[in-house]
């Protein structure tokens, strides 16, 4: 047998042509958006005020199974392109596991995680449309990072609404940002009127990504040849993450290695559809059984705990309804969870699958979370993003299963970033000073309160 080595690189003429556009596949497909004022399906006109063109075609596409990635994409991509994939030997050691364990790892790129894949697509869109502003929100830093790093590539101006509270306790994740040449606006600012409504009536809010969203959409509407772009959750946002499947498929193949478990960390869903676009394509054709594994935050269950409904993704209800695993656009997540994955809803395409039985889902706590982060750090030399440490949180459970059973399973899991700006929460964690937080049913029925009626 073939010696699998450490790393599996692809080469730079190996980077996939195409993404996976897993809808054209599913043979039943994820409910329409629903315009939020006639409740009827959006159509491509109604999108095209807030998305770039080219976005909204492949939101709505659900025939074409492959979707070919510009050259214009594919140059930005080589910067960075292909990222490895990690055979976890050392991991495998200190579990004693008879497990085999592979990561994709995104976190190579100076953004430090997945999301630079779908940055880099939607600039290049709105560039091509001829746009010259662009808005959007940030949370944890990642997203408005990577956005950052496209619009200087192609020279489109940017503004990033940073949740307040962010900006203050993550200052260099800002400093990077501007850096790269994006304005960056503590949320909720003075600059919009949803802002400014906001602080009236709560001068001293550290504001939340919901509230930043609502801020970002306005900024986009009020300012001319000016778009807004999401990070995550929309099926154009799945389709540019696809990459990532569609390399680590490629990968295995070349030493004809076939995984029994993919596990990924959900958040909005994007880097978990991504990752296992292909691979469920086949699942769906009965070419493989694999098991799916989607790993949440306990203190933000959407899948594990959440309603399949129709729902706005932002708190000021401005978005198009989508029906997905939700919380509710009202729900207040936990502030004393470190780590990203704080968002109410969910992937559509991710909903539908999980609604439909084709994957699992489990939720994870903090302290664990970040046991298992240290762990990994200590064995495998990198140091994980909290979010990422869900997946493989969810990896290990799994592989100390086999320990058990002494089953040779072949786990795959998304290692999606890098934890160099998440310092505090390991902080936190090495004194002794984090908590977990479970949210109660009560807790629950207040986000569930807000769900918008539909039927
Ligand atoms: C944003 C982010 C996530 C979660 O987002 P998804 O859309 O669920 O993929 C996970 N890991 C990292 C490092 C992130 O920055």
């Amino acid at each position: 047998m073939t010696e699998i080595p450490y790393k599996i690189y692809l080469s730079e003429k190996e980077l996939p042509t195409t993404w996976y556009n897993l809808k054209a596949v599913m043979k039943e497909k994820p409910a329409a958006m629903l315009h939020p004022g006639t409740l009827q399906p959006c159509t491509a006109d109604d999108l095209k005020q807030i998305f770039c063109e080219d976005l909204v075609k492949q939101e709505l596409n659900t025939t074409d199974r492959f979707i070919e990635i510009p050259e214009g994409i594919r140059d930005f991509y080589r910067m960075y392109r292909p990222s490895p994939l990690v055979r976890a030997y050392c991991l495998e050691k200190v579990l004693d596991t008879p497990a085999k364990i592979y990561y994709k790892f995104e976190g190579t790129n100076t953004s430090g995680s997945h999301k630079l894949n779908s940055a880099a697509a939607q600039v290049y869109y709105a560039k091509k449309q001829g746009i010259t502003h662009l808005t959007t929100e940030t949370g944890a830093g990642q997203w408005g990072t990577a956005l950052s790093m496209a619009c200087a590539y192609y020279q489109v101006d940017l503004t990033v609404y940073m949740v307040k509270i962010s900006a203050q306790q993550k200052p260099y994740r800002k400093s990077v940002m501007e850096t790269y040449g994006a304005k960056v606006i503590p949320s909720p600012s003075d600059t919009t009127n949803v802002g400014r409504k906001i602080l009236a009536e709560n001068p001293n809010t550290g504001g939340s990504l919901g509230c930043a969203i609502s801020e970002a959409i306005e900024k986009a509407i009020c300012t001319e040849n000016c778009r807004y772009v999401l990070g995550s959750v929309l099926d154009h946002v799945i389709l540019h993450q696809t990459i990532i499947g569609q390399e680590t498929k490629a990968a295995l193949e070349k030493y004809d290695i076939q995984p029994d478990v993919i596990i990924g960390c959900v958040g909005g869903g994007s880097n978990f559809g991504g990752l296992i676009a292909p691979f469920m394509g086949d699942k769906i054709e009965g070419k493989n059984n694999i098991e799916f594994i989607g790993v949440e935050p306990a203190s933000c269950p959407s899948l594990t705990r959440g309603r399949y409904a129709y729902d706005f993704g932002d708190t000021g209800r401005t978005t198009p309804l989508l029906k997905m695993y939700t919380l509710g656009s009202g729900f207040i997540p936990s502030p004393n969870h470190a780590g990203g994955l704080r968002y109410h809803g969910m992937s559509p395409i991710v909903s539908k699958l999980y609604h439909d039985g084709y994957i699992k889902a489990m939720s994870a706590e903090q302290t664990k979370v970040f046991e298992a982060a240290t762990l990994f750090a200590r064995s495998e030399g990198t140091l994980p993003a909290p979010e990422s440490s869900h997946a493989l949180y969810g990896a290990i459970q799994e592989a100390l299963k086999c320990k058990e059973t002494g089953e040779e399973k072949t786990i795959l899991f998304g290692l999606t970033g890098t934890g160099y700006f998440d310092l505090t929460a390991y902080e936190s964690y090495n004194n002794g000073t984090m908590t977990d937080f479970i949210p109660t049913d009560e807790d629950l029925e207040k986000g569930f309160a807000s769900l918008p009626v539909v039927e």
